[in-house]
């Protein structure tokens, strides 16, 4: 019974008898996504999948069964409860997870995370089979996950070679000052003994000395390696960019399906940038969603020909914006986007309506590039202080018909 006051809702007395459901299983209902998670996970094979302990020791005292650990796992991703102290909590006061765990409450820090990798895929292989996907559709983005790496523990090449410099420069000028104070040892009424200015600066050498081989260690790994970055604590976390602030984690890559907004793959990667990671992504994906073709959309950060020419060749319709970079454009002169490009002529027609045509050949990564130009067109033109300081030059390479291919689709 509710009782009014005035204007206020005052809820049930809590001294009040109520007609409650009898069972756990009578308040959740038959649509709640608890009952989902519980089929899912039962439906699984644990051992296969990688995870420990599924078969209960004979001896001992009984453990959790890890499919319970596991629900709970979900239960919390399903719910963004992250932490495994807030899951705990819930044992003891969510209904859902009280239903989902038979009053089970485990400390659930034992949980076999090495082998969700497989859980994952037996759910995309379920969302497949109940035909969850468009599977015509991708969105691929990264995503940056923080690691335990703290970024005092992680080092690129250039802050090694950095600290290698300072504390050469800071050696030297300890020598030079312990060479005086050894002079002075020698005058009456100099600086003496071990525990004058000379001991100190002994000690202090030898404190960066240490560092110093530390960190020229660290660079000697690198250079072994090939990296060019070294994580002490977690060695595959990489520093990089997590929106506009720097950190150590990794680049989580995402395709999403576009259907239902499902995600069809995901890989941890501990690249910096997303440039390269397109075409492995979405062809992961085709092969999960099996598919044979597939379109993907995916932001500037992607935009690297060798990448969507690999699309093409995976089956992959790529839609990447080109970024607006280039030197020409950093000094505020015409973009590339400017100049038309005639493929049946070869040739580039500029803002001022000349035909600029291919001169040089050179090298870009591992394409070819060509340079095309009109020295005399540009020394006359009345444009030429919104293009160039001396004459322009656009480059093109050889392959550069799959990023114009791309551009038509995006336009279109
Ligand atoms: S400066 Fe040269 S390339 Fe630029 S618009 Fe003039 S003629 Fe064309």
């Amino acid at each position: 019974m509710i009782y009014f006051s005035m204007a206020h809702l005052l809820g049930t007395d809590r001294s009040q008898l109520l007609l409650l459901p009898e069972s756990v299983d009578d308040y959740v209902g038959p649509d709640n996504p608890v009952r989902f998670i519980e089929a899912f996970v039962d439906g699984l094979d644990l051992a296969s999948a990688g995870f420990e302990r599924v078969t209960a020791k004979e001896t001992g005292r009984p453990g959790f069964d890890p499919a319970d650990l596991l629900k709970l796992y979900v239960y919390g991703y399903v719910n963004r409860v992250r932490s495994s102290r807030r899951l705990e909590a819930e044992t003891h006061r969510n209904i859902e997870v009280i239903w989902l765990l038979r009053h089970l409450r485990p400390d659930f820090r034992r949980v076999n995370r090495s082998a969700f990798r497989q859980v994952f895929r037996e759910f995309v292989i379920l969302c497949r089979q109940l035909d969850l996907f468009g599977r015509e559709l991708l969105a691929v983005d990264g995503t940056r996950i923080k690691a335990v790496n703290n970024k005092d523990r992680n080092f690129t090449r250039r802050s090694l070679a950095k600290f290698i410099r300072e504390a050469d420069e800071k050696l030297a000028d300890y020598m030079k000052r312990l060479d005086e104070s050894d002079a002075d040892e020698g005058k009456v009424g100099g600086d003496t003994g071990p525990d004058g200015r000379g001991g100190d600066l002994a000690e202090k050498i030898a404190a960066i000395k240490g560092k110093r081989d530390r960190h020229k260690a660290l660079l000697d790994e690198l250079d072994r390696t090939g990296e060019d970055q070294i994580s002490l604590t977690d060695p595959d976390a990489r520093a990089m960019v997590r929106m506009t602030k720097v950190g150590v984690g990794y680049n989580v890559q995402l395709a999403v399906d576009v259907k239902h907004k499902l995600i069809a793959e995901q890989e941890v990667s501990n690249q910096v940038l997303d440039m390269g990671l397109l075409a492995p992504t979405a062809a992961a994906a085709m092969e999960t969603l099996e598919v044979k073709r597939i379109e993907a959309v995916a932001d500037r950060g992607y935009f690297k020909i060798e990448d969507i020419e690999a699309c093409e060749k995976a089956g992959v319709t790529a839609y990447v914006p080109k970024p607006i970079r280039g030197p020409a454009v950093a000094q505020g002169f015409f973009s590339k986007e400017d100049f038309r490009y005639d493929l049946e002529k070869d040739v580039y027609l500029c803002p001022g309506e000349h035909v600029l045509s291919p001169r040089h050949f050179g090298k870009s990564r591992d394409n070819v590039r060509i340079d095309y130009v009109n020295r005399d067109a540009c020394k006359a033109c009345h444009l030429r202080e919104r293009c160039t300081k001396s004459f322009r030059r656009v480059s093109r390479l050889e392959n550069e018909a799959v990023l114009d291919r791309m551009a038509a689709r995006l336009a279109a």
